[in-house]
C-alpha cells in the first residue's frame, strides 16, 4: 500500500500500474455504455451491462455497496447531476444521461464519468456537454509536478466561465484516489490557483466538473442519493482519474491514456503505455 504523506496517499509506480489496469476496465466499460445508450433502454439495463463488463474483466464494481449504494454505476438523467440510482426509468429521445463508473483491480481504484445524449438534444445541451468535458481536460492539463491542487480547480472554472453562463457545483468535488475511491485531497471545480497540497509523483486524482445550465444549487431526492438541480436545469458531468509522472500527465481511465486530448492542449504525455 502507499504511504500517507500528510494525509496524501503516494503510490509506487507498480501501484500506479495497477490503477491503470483498473482505469482501463472503467474506460472500456464506459465506452460500452456509451454505445448502449439509446431511447427505450432502462438505466437498470445499463447497470447490468456495466456490472458484467467489470466482472468479466476480473475487476470489482466499486460503487456496488459503497455506503449502501445499490448499483455498479450512477445514472443521472437530465436535471439529475450525480449519484442517480439505476432503475426502471426508460431513456427517451432528447434525454441526457451522466454515467459514473468505478472498478477495483488488485485493491486499486479507477473512477470516471461521461455524459451522453440520447439521440438529438437541444444545442445548448450539446454545448453544456462540450464545455464540461473540455473543462475537465483543462483541469488535468493545468496539473504540473510542483504545482498545487487548486491549479486544476482554477483552470476548470476559468474555462467554464469563458464559455458562457453556467452553474458550477460547489458541494460536490473531485478527490484523491488509490487504495480507496475517495481519498484526500478534495479537488474543487472552482477557486484560485496555487493553493492546496503540492502535486507530486505518485499522487492520483479524480477530476470531475459537474456543470449546469442554471445555478450551482442542488437538492438530494428522497432516495438519499440522487443529486438534482434546485432550479430543474439540466447538468453534465465528466470525470477522469489521472496521475503525474516525471514525463507528464497520464490519464488512467482514458483508453489512450489521455494522449490525444493532452496533445491538443500542448501538455506532455507521461504514460507508461
Ligand atoms: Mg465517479
Ligand atoms: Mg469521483
Amino acid at each position: 500500500m502507499g504511504f500517507l504523506d500528510r494525509g496524501l496517499e503516494i503510490k509506487t509506480p507498480e501501484q500506479i500500474d495497477a490503477m491503470r489496469r483498473a482505469g482501463l476496465v472503467v474506460g472500456r466499460t464506459l465506452e460500452l455504455l456509451r454505445s448502449s445508450v439509446r431511447a427505450g433502454v432502462t438505466t437498470a439495463e445499463l447497470d447490468a451491462v456495466a456490472e458484467d463488463s467489470i466482472r468479466s474483466a476480473g475487476a470489482t464494481p466499486s460503487f456496488l455497496g459503497y455506503h449502501g449504494f445499490p448499483a455498479s454505476i450512477c445514472a443521472s438523467v437530465n436535471d439529475e447531476v450525480v449519484h442517480g440510482i439505476p432503475g426502471s426509468r426508460v431513456l427517451a429521445e432528447g434525454d441526457v444521461i451522466s454515467i459514473d463508473c468505478g472498478a477495483i483491480v488488485d485493491g486499486w481504484h479507477g473512477d470516471a464519468a461521461i455524459t451522453v445524449a440520447v439521440g438529438e438534444v437541444p444545442a445548448e445541451v450539446t454545448e453544456l456537454m462540450r464545455v464540461t468535458e473540455e473543462a475537465m481536460w483543462r483541469g488535468i492539463g493545468a496539473a504540473r509536478l510542483g504545482g498545487r491542487v487548486t491549479d486544476i480547480s482554477h483552470a476548470i472554472e476559468t474555462h467554464v466561465r469563458s464559455q458562457g453562463s453556467y452553474g458550477i457545483l460547489e458541494d460536490y468535488v473531485g478527490h484523491g484516489i488509490g487504495s480507496q475511491m475517495h481519498l484526500p485531497p478534495n479537488v474543487p471545480n472552482f477557486g484560485r490557483a496555487g493553493r492546496g497540497p503540492k502535486l507530486v509523483r505518485g499522487l492520483a486524482l479524480a477530476v470531475e466538473p459537474m456543470i449546469t445550465l442554471g445555478t450551482k444549487d442542488t437538492d438530494v431526492l428522497e432516495d438519499e442519493w440522487t443529486v438534482v438541480t434546485t432550479d430543474g436545469a439540466w447538468a453534465a458531468h465528466f470525470e477522469h482519474t489521472f496521475t503525474l509522472t516525471s514525463e507528464g500527465a497520464w490519464v488512467l481511465t482514458a483508453l489512450d491514456g489521455g494522449r490525444a486530448a493532452l496533445a491538443e492542449l500542448g501538455v506532455p504525455y507521461g504514460g507508461r503505455d
